[in-house]
């Protein structure tokens, strides 16, 4: 076939006979006039998106080669689609076969009808999965990053864009590394507010750093109060945009490195309580660098406190951010490595503020539509 395109069709069934809708969907886009070269992932199962009680879905991914221009191969899809029984109802209903363009070529399609990349593609680990099992180097087009990193981002979990909650856009990473420029960035190019960690009115903090061990406790506590207040579901407003210069979660890594063991078992008694209240992030942004380099950063701004703190402590945090992070299932990660990343030059800034407006939902920057 002349000019094809390659093509990436996600399918996915639950109802009836599952494998064989797949199989039928399979066949029907093979004997179809313009499609060549029909390649089919592996069968996954998964649970219905957004926890809906429905039947588990199997998905799959097809490669195929194409000259049928989009809005052509979308209709042809919906024809494949009613032949399979598809009945249409509601959002999410359950069906005996949907198939959905995920991408064409390394087109931007976004027309009211038909919109490529799919819009949800890189939330979805099952149709991620499918992708980097044909071709692990395909790049998103607009994300500018492999599907095999935009699967590691979910952890094995599948996530929904959902204007109901507040679009929580947390930065995490080691102190000195750049959360709060990075927080402050970002609320301003999206014009929202963005939420800071009260270091500065802790009124424990500086004596804690000064060798006072035994204001653990009294510090770590103060911090705690202070984050769930600051991530409480009342103040955050749904469907906008917040960014926040922590994660609420760094609270037991900073109170396992701090306090002793009984002051932990107290502490972790409380945290037990609370831990569930404050907002979830839709999107965390991990920031990474060497101890040093954060090192070098602390000593450049200067806070007085601050001066006593010892690489070794950092090495700790980092420890524990790195196993955080690893097994962290409340929202896709993306990681930032800082000697990579400089959110002084406008473009890169650009680039990564234009990831998180595809990983939340909210109004974009006039300058950007
Ligand atoms: P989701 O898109 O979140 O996977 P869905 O597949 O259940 O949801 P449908 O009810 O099958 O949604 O489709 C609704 C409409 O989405 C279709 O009629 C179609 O016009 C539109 N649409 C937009 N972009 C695409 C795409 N890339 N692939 C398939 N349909 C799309
Ligand atoms: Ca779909
Ligand atoms: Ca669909």
């Amino acid at each position: 076939m002349s000019n094809a395109i390659t093509a990436y069709i996600g399918l996915g069934s639950n109802l009836g006979d599952r494998r064989a809708f797949i199989k039928k969907a399979r066949e029907a886009l093979e004997s179809t006039d313009g499609i060549t070269g029909v390649s089919l992932s592996d069968i996954t199962e998964s649970p219905p998106l957004a926890n809906m009680e429905q039947n588990r879905y199997l998905n799959a991914v097809a490669e195929i080669q194409t000259n049928l221009p989009p809005e052509t191969l979308l209709k042809t899809l919906h024809q494949i689609e009613n032949s399979l029984d598809r009945r249409r109802q509601e959002k999410w209903a359950p069906r005996t076969i949907d198939l959905d363009i995920i991408l064409y070529g390394s087109q931007i399609i976004d027309s009211p009808t038909l919109k490529v990349p799919h819009p949800q593609m890189h939330l979805r680990s099952f149709v991620l999965k499918g992708l980097v099992q044909l071709k692990a180097d395909i790049v998103h087009p607009v994300l500018s990053e492999p599907v095999s990193v935009l699967l590691d981002r979910l952890c094995g979990q599948d996530f929904a864009l959902d204007s109901v909650k507040p679009q929580l856009v947390c930065i995490a990473g080691l102190i000195g590394v750049g959360k709060t420029t990075l927080a402050n960035k970002l609320a301003k190019h999206f014009s929202v507010e963005a939420v800071f960690e009260a270091y500065d009115t802790n009124p424990f903090l500086p004596e804690l750093y000064a060798g006072k061990h035994e204001l653990a406790l009294d510090c770590q506590l103060y911090f705690l109060a202070s984050r769930a207040e600051q991530l409480d579901r009342q103040l955050l407003k749904a469907g906008q945009r917040i960014f926040c210069d922590y994660v609420f979660d760094k609270e037991m890594i900073y109170a396992t490195a701090l306090l002793d063991d009984r002051q932990l078992a107290l502490y972790e008694r409380l945290y037990r309580q609370i831990q569930d209240r404050p907002v979830r992030p839709v999107l965390t942004i991990y920031l990474t660098d060497t101890p040093q380099n954060c090192m070098r950063r602390i000593q450049k701004r200067n806070r007085p406190y601050e001066q006593n703190i010892e690489t070794e402590f950092l090495d700790t945090l980092a420890a524990a951010y790195d196993e955080l992070f690893r097994n962290w299932r409340k929202s896709p990660v993306i990681e930032l490595p800082m000697e990579r990343f400089d959110c002084y030059n406008d473009a890169e800034l650009n680039h990564l503020a234009k990831q998180v407006a595809l990983y939340t939902v909210g109004k974009t920057p006039k300058d950007e539509k």
